[in-house]
């Protein structure tokens, strides 16, 4: 990406934290999704434990937005399940699945077992190269990543720049209270296996139930140091391109 173009997105976040960094959630949001500085933009959920607080927001102001759904062969049925079931609650039109590219998974990953040999390149190839390349029609993204996830987002600004596009973040500020009240409010339907003690839902190989009390997201990736899939790195680049 040339420098300058770089810059451009960069300022331009700079600007858009300056003026909503503590506005309420609707407010960023409704500025994601008309604002012209931002351009065309798409959400991307996980349909997890907690994104239908996220999803409900965006059918409030605008159900037609594209939302990409990263189906990467290895999520649970319940996933894919309550996936249509909060789509046609909620009227979202533009639910668009996202499959990783067959060529690749012939290639790296033709016994399904890559997640336990080099989960890092399994996230490439099933998470954020689809992801990137879906998102190329598109000027940001919409995320509900949260600051008290995990220490990697505790800085995390509401309107950021990666791999070139803005990274918006309504919920930055949300606490897991503020989640659970917005979704007992208005009557939202749980992902079915938040009941059965998956408090943050991933892929099925790489992801177990929580204790009460441990962190909601220890179940991820439990036992290794990776805590994130790869699509949130920052510095830039999205998946590692020299190895898929
Ligand atoms: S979460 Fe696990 S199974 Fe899913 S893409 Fe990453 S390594 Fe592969």
């Amino acid at each position: 990406m040339p420098l300058d173009t770089h810059a451009l997105v960069a300022a331009r976040a700079a600007s858009l934290n300056a003026a909503l960094a503590d506005a309420p959630s609707e407010t960023i949001l409704d500025t994601a999704l008309r604002n012209a500085a931002v351009g065309d933009v798409a959400m991307v959920s996980s349909f997890g434990a907690e994104s239908v607080v996220l999803l409900h927001l965006l059918s409030q102001l605008a159900p037609d937005t594209p939302v990409l759904f990263l189906e990467t062969g290895m999520l649970f049925p319940e996933t894919l399940a309550y996936q249509r079931e909060v789509a046609e609650k909620l009227g979202l039109t533009r639910v668009k699945v996202i499959c990783p590219d067959p060529t690749d998974l012939f290639l790296h990953d033709p016994e399904g077992d890559l997640h336990g040999r080099d989960p890092d390149t399994c996230c490439a190839i099933r998470k954020a190269k689809p992801l990137e390349l879906a998102l190329q029609p598109f000027d940001g993204w919409i995320t509900g990543r949260k600051r008290h996830q995990t220490g990697d987002r505790v800085a995390m600004q509401v309107f950021e720049v990666e791999a070139g596009k803005l990274r918006i973040n309504p919920l930055a500020g949300w606490t897991p209270r503020d989640m659970a009240d917005h979704m007992a409010r208005h009557d939202l339907p749980r992902h079915p296996l938040v009941a059965q003690g998956f408090a943050s839902l991933g892929c099925a190989p790489c992801t177990t139930r929580v204790a009460p009390g441990e962190d909601p997201r220890a179940g991820r990736w439990r036992g290794r140091e990776k805590t994130e899939c790869g699509i949130h790195f920052a510095g830039g680049r999205v998946w590692p391109a020299g190895k898929v």
